[in-house]
């Protein structure tokens, strides 16, 4: 028996690795230009700026972890094949392989620390650290979207109309879904609009889509969210993380935690158990939060816009009476 699981496995891990093998024979053969982006949240403007004109690949595939991703066989293949290498960058990418593999590369384009350059004020810090989550605010990575025509563009000029027109027809796109998600969610009441889940992932969208008018007016509202991990879920928990996070909650009266789909749930398991220690009741939300990672294809976050969408609802449904807002 031991002798057939061992040869499926095998079998499985060999044929993972020609398909794997195909794929990047594949890739070199493309006329088109080839784009890699770090992360699938990158890739999915990248594709609809970049439609047929290029070839496109993720470099973190599904739900691994883009803090600490480290190159794995074949990623090196990929990186000198690509024409273009769009990163997330303000820190996100810190897995010493990666992290050096995109600073010495001329081919890579960051588009956070481009933000961070152009509109500075954008970016939020987590003692004295730039927090990279930009993508849990659309309007924020929209931003992103003219720095990705132009980089297409200037490998590419002869499709630079296009370039230009599908940016135009994006930005319009995420701007609409932006404004619809801000006053959908202004409809739970503000004194329930806390967020608290497991890593620093939030904040952004907090600031987008928690706050009041007033709040994200004078850049306040910090408070809506809050999380046992920090900027990165690789930290480790210490008890004053959960004292902290204990007293957030009890001030706020939050009753429901949220985890993220790609986070082990070990930390938000230990607030729950410190917390019902102090008969706080609280709950884990059934449904996890996209943070990190999209979800995986077929599922309801397997696109940049379902899973912002999908965070919306999810936190609405379980803060409003079955999802309903009465005012609506
Ligand atoms: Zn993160």
């Amino acid at each position: 028996m031991k002798a057939i699981i061992l040869f499926v496995s095998l079998f499985i891990t060999l044929s993972g690795c020609s398909t794997q093998e195909e794929g990047l024979r594949k890739w070199k053969d493309e006329n088109r230009l080839k784009v890699l982006s770090t992360i699938a949240m990158i890739d999915d403007l990248v594709k609809d700026v970049g439609g047929d004109h290029i070839s496109p690949m993720t470099l973190v595939r599904g739900e691994l972890d883009p803090h600490s991703y480290q190159l794995v066989k074949g990623d090196d293949e990929k990186i000198g094949m690509a024409d273009l290498i769009f990163c997330n960058g303000l820190g996100l990418e810190h897995g010493a392989s990666l992290r050096e593999s995109l600073a010495r590369n001329p081919k890579a384009v960051c588009l956070g620390d481009l933000i961070r350059k152009s509109d500075p004020k954008l970016i939020l810090f987590e003692q004295n650290t730039p927090d990279p989550h930009i993508w849990m605010d659309i309007s924020v990575w929209a931003k992103s979207v003219p720095f990705i025509v132009e980089a297409l563009s200037e490998k590419d000029p002869i499709h630079a109309a296009d370039y230009k027109e599908n940016g135009k027809r994006l930005t319009q796109k995420l701007m609409n879904e932006h404004t619809r998600l801000r006053n959908e969610m202004q409809c739970v009441p503000e004194e329930k609009r806390y967020l608290v889940t497991s890593h620093d992932a939030f904040n952004y969208f907090a600031r987008a889509y928690l706050t009041t008018d007033a709040e994200k007016d004078e850049g306040k509202g910090h408070e809506r969210f809050a999380a046992p991990e920090g900027l990165s879920p690789e930290s480790q928990l210490s008890t004053s993380d959960i004292r902290y996070i204990l007293n957030h909650i009890k001030l706020y009266n939050i009753k429901i935690i949220f985890p993220e789909s790609n986070v082990s749930q070990a930390s938000i398991r230990k607030l729950i158990n410190a917390g019902n220690e102090e008969k706080l009741q609280l709950t884990i939300a059934k449904e996890p939060l996209y943070g990190d990672a999209m979800g995986p294809p077929g599922s309801e976050g397997d696109s940049y816009l379902k899973m912002i969408q999908h965070n919306v609802e999810t936190f609405k449904k379980l803060l409003v009476e079955n999802g309903i807002c009465h005012d609506q």
